[in-house]
């Protein structure tokens, strides 16, 4: 059997810890830090916290003002579902937004995974006069799975001309894409440091200024009273580096195109009957989600795991069960979202990483087949 050495191709699940990162939170561990207190100790952790501010609003193309830290994209996008009364959103969210609200409206995506348009405009157009102020429109910028780019700006002038709000949930976009949420029609976008390189456990709520937004747990009003709660200034502080260090890798993801697409042409090459989710949509540069032969996306997963690739199956769940991709579905996989793959690089990946994949593929599925 051919070796390989360990290869980590699961980035959007989590990113390894860029080693900036590492360092911002080694420093801001010890002193007591609580960034509320008055005193110097308080002060330098206020100053820890703003310059951490300001990097992330630096990659996300807004005002320092306009960042909200929450424990990271699932309380995010909990944080501004829970301020409106009905939700339209998509059949390919993130669990963190399908499951966020009693109240909410599905709509279709087409066969390659960017949503209906017309769907959307459809739903949209069914809200009451009444309703319009108290409704939130709340649509991912790229998908976990697939890496489909949805056409924001569309939906943006959808829901302005409806006078509804928008969310996106930009977690997987956010440090992979060029991002200007100031000048974007987006009211409200969720982070996470975590797929960026930074620490798990801490994240963002960008609130575009004029945007309401109070905080759902009740307490010592930080964050302007937007987010309740001490500050988690390791974790802040390992966002704040990370998001410097995603702002200087820039072009790195713009090269993984071009690596991620020639993997996908080997593939295609020697497995004729391979099917690539979202080829022929506009798609982040770092992510394949594949289905190829007969076996099951978690045997092949493990099959990979042994010839030391960690890639996953679907969307990872928590409970390491692995469950047939509502993603997939919704875009009318069928029977292959069971078997499809995904393959997502991020800012450690070489190009080398991806040729290596593309050989161990094509090896352990011509073996399967
Ligand atoms: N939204 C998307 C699209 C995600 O991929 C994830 C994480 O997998 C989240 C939200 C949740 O983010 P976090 O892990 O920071 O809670």
């Amino acid at each position: 059997m051919m070796s390989v050495q360990p290869l980590y191709l699961d980035n959007n699940a989590t990113a390894p810890l860029r080693e900036a990162a590492m360092i911002a939170m080694q420093e801001a561990m010890g002193p007591p830090a609580n960034p509320s207190s008055v005193h110097g100790f308080g002060r330098a952790a206020r100053l820890q916290v703003e310059e951490a501010r300001m990097a992330v609003a630096g990659l996300a193309g807004c005002r320092a003002g306009d960042v909200v830290f929450t424990s990271g994209g699932t309380e995010a996008n909990n944080l501004v579902l829970g301020q409106y009364r009905h939700i339209i959103t998509t059949q390919i969210e993130h669990d963190s937004v399908r499951a966020a609200h009693a109240n909410i409206r599905f709509v279709k995506v087409l066969p390659d995974g960017r949503v209906d348009c017309d769907d959307l405009r459809r739903h949209v157009m069914a809200v009451p006069d009444a309703e319009r102020a108290t409704s939130l429109i709340s649509i991912m910028a790229a998908n976990n799975e697939t890496g489909v780019l949805q056409p924001l700006d569309n939906i943006s002038e959808i829901a302005a001309e409806a006078g509804i709000m928008l969310h996106s949930d930009m977690v997987q976009f956010f440090g992979k894409h060029s991002m200007d949420f100031s000048s974007s029609g987006i009211g409200y976008a969720s982070l996470s440091a975590h797929k960026i390189g930074g620490p798990a456990g801490v994240g963002a709520l960008l609130v575009r200024p004029g945007c309401a937004l109070s905080s759902l747990l009740k307490g010592g009003g930080q964050e302007q009273g937007r987010r309740s709660g001490t500050e988690n200034l390791i974790g802040i502080a390992g966002f704040g580096a990370a998001a410097t260090a995603a702002n200087g890798d820039r072009a790195h993801y713009a090269k993984m195109a071009g690596w991620r697409d020639a993997f996908e042409a080997r593939v295609m090459a020697a497995l004729p009957s391979v099917q690539i989710f979202g080829k022929s949509a506009p798609r982040l540069g770092n992510t394949s989600c594949i289905a190829a032969g007969p076996k099951t996306a978690e045997t092949m997963v493990m099959a990979f795991d042994i010839a030391g690739i960690a890639v996953s199956a679907g969307a990872a769940c928590s409970s390491g069960k692995v469950q047939s991709s509502h993603v997939l579905q919704a875009m009318g996989a069928g029977e292959a979202a069971a078997r499809a793959i995904r393959v997502s690089g991020g800012w450690a990946t070489k190009q080398a990483d991806f040729e290596t994949v593309a050989d161990v593929f094509v090896r352990l599925y011509k073996q399967t087949s």
